[in-house]
């Protein structure tokens, strides 16, 4: 038997705005859609947590026997400065100013990307396909648009009538606004624009004569517009309707509401059946975000080259730090946050590694199997990974009396805690286990440290000689120290 049988998982649904008991719509099979990122720049720590959640989401959806597909975007078209339809072609912009092709550009970032999702243990989705390369499906969808009465072609550029599609669907179904209220908000059309209404969005932009990512439609040489590329891919390769559809909170207006509409607007149903967001990563009490420089890089939490931490972290210590958040809860980047999540991380690894050490008695002193249900409720609560962490500390501490002679495990409850506990870490958390003792990084803080150390030797003893060689040939190598009030720390280039 399947585990989805035995296992019930509830969603947060945003577009009821209430845990949902999980139905597939083909039993066995799940559909999961997620926006991917536009890559015209490197990922920053906050968008890598929206991706976590997701990659969470597929290994327990997977763990439990459903057979997923996961489809997850590159957008290297469409994505315009501001987010709606005006400014520079993100993309084309950074060619631009780099004067590299802009498809220089997306391999460059497509490659980043990829790299750190792999330093973060990251399974690759089933498909990973690219807006350009389905410009002329999203053409398709356009003219079944324009057909359907929904959208209308101004000088070579299509958009979509709000106005008209809510005059029979419910535009605000996802993120609950209203039009009128989005009527009174928006500000009026500037005489330049082609559209009927400021709220109507592009779905197709005739190009400007230097616009160089360009494609023939029927309206005009242009681009698609950023909403539509969604849409078409996500049909394409998981039908008019399909299971999950994921992001960021932050694309649930306009993107995802205007994915719902173009989607309606051509099939006449809604494509969704559980919309999940993420909630944000914030640091100094804002968003981490590229457009403000309020971020933190992945690269600089494995170096500890960035003024907000004080020492490099691996990346499994920065995926539990956020995987101690609940997927929907706001969390907030700090130095003593990841120093905390560093602690616990290298606990549970540490008790997961003596596990094959532990003698074996008659009886056990711990119910493994009333243990095991609290890890899958755990998860089947939307996802909760927090409270799944909790609970393997629960295990984690009950192994550490094991080991000191105030608890006792039968042979039997030892496999399975041992399976479960790998199970839960590392398939489905997808931590990574190292011991403290192994660790890399662990090594080389501990080397410097000695360092530093013998450097504030000698420069009590005023040999400031020896003091400047070690801080010169530390750097030689990549190591820089640096001094402050509060002592000496080090980061590594
Ligand atoms: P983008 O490349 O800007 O389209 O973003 C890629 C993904 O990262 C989207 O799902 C965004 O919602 C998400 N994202 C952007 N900023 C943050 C943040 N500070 N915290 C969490 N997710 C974010
Ligand atoms: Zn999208």
């Amino acid at each position: 038997m399947s585990l989805f049988n035995t296992q019930n998982i509830r969603i947060y649904n945003s577009l009821s705005g209430e845990k949902e008991v999980f139905k597939p719509l083909n039993e066995g099979y799940v559909g999961m859609y997620v926006c991917g990122p536009t890559v015209y720049s490197n990922v920053h720590l906050g968008n890598v947590r929206t991706f976590m959640s997701f990659d969470v989401v597929f290994r327990y959806l997977k763990h439990l026997d459903y057979k997923v597909r996961y489809v997850r975007n590159i957008t290297d078209a469409g994505h315009l400065e501001n987010d709606a339809d005006e400014g520079e072609d993100r993309i084309a912009k950074k060619a631009r100013l780099e004067s590299i092709e802009p498809m220089e550009v997306v391999q460059r970032y497509t490659v980043d990307f990829h790299n750190i999702l792999n330093e973060f243990n990251f399974l690759p989705p089933s498909i990973e396909p690219t807006a350009t390369g389905h410009i002329i499906e999203q053409i398709e969808i356009i003219k079944s648009i324009i057909d359907n009465g929904f959208a209308y072609e101004v000088n070579g550029s299509v958009y979509f009538d709000i106005h008209k599609y809510n005059a029979s669907k419910e535009y605000g179904i996802l993120s609950k606004r209203k039009l009128e209220d989005l009527i009174h908000n928006t500000r009026a059309l500037d005489g330049q624009s082609d559209k009927k209404n400021p709220q109507d969005f592009a779905l197709w932009k005739k190009a400007e004569p230097q616009h160089i990512m360009r494609w023939p439609s029927p309206w005009s040489d242009g681009f698609p517009g950023w909403h539509l590329e969604c849409t078409a891919m996500s049909t394409k390769y998981l039908g008019e309707q399909f299971d999950i559809h994921g992001g960021g909170m932050d694309l649930k207006f306009p993107h995802h509401e205007c994915e719902i509409a173009q989607a309606e607007a051509t099939n006449n149903k809604s494509p969704v059946n559980y919309w999940m967001h993420a909630n944000m990563l914030i640091m100094n009490g804002k968003k981490m975000a590229k457009s403000t420089g309020n971020f933190i890089l992945p690269n600089e939490i494995f170096s500890g080259d960035n003024p907000h931490i004080t020492k490099a972290y691996l990346p499994s210590v920065a995926r539990f730090f956020m995987l101690q958040a609940h997927y929907r809860s706001i969390l907030d980047f700090t130095n003593n946050g990841l120093l905390a999540s560093e602690k616990g991380f290298f606990r549970l690894m540490d008790a997961i590694n003596i596990i094959d050490d532990l003698k074996i008695s008659s009886t056990s002193s711990f119910d493994v199997n009333t243990w095991k249900q609290k890890c899958y409720d755990a998860m089947n609560d939307d996802f909760n990974t927090p409270i799944l962490i909790a609970t393997l500390f629960d295990a984690a501490k009950f192994i550490n009396q094991v080991k000191d002679g105030s608890a006792t495990i039968t042979k039997e409850d030892l496999e399975l805690l041992k399976q479960t506990i790998e199970t839960f870490t590392f398939d489905i958390l997808g931590l990574v286990n190292v011991s403290k003792e192994n660790s890399g990084t662990d090594k080389l803080s501990g080397a410097v440290e000695i360092l530093i150390k013998l450097r504030k030797e000698a420069r009590l003893n005023k040999n400031f000689a020896l003091s400047d060689k070690i801080r010169d040939e530390l750097a030689e190598v990549g190591i820089q120290l640096n001094d402050s009030r509060e002592g000496t720390t080090f980061t590594t280039s």
